[in-house]
């Protein structure tokens, strides 16, 4: 239903890794948010998918939980 509160929680992974940057992608159908996590801190959302769902997921021990408002 719309105005639905809670909380979508979708799950990113980890689709590139060179050692410095990791590329988190979302699959879920109508998403498609796409981020780039640097281990030296800071993030890029390429593609800001559903603004609204929490995104977690992770990769190599670097993990994220964000309802990132870049
Ligand atoms: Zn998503």
């Amino acid at each position: 239903m719309f105005g639905d509160l809670v909380e979508a929680i979708h799950q990113l992974t980890a689709e590139a890794d060179n050692g410095d940057e990791i590329v988190l992608v979302c699959h879920e159908p109508d998403c498609g948010r796409r981020l780039v996590l640097k281990r030296s801190g800071g993030l890029v959302v390429l593609d800001r998918g559903d603004f609204f769902a929490r995104h977690v997921g992770g990769s190599d021990g670097v993990t994220i939980s964000t309802a990132i408002a870049a």
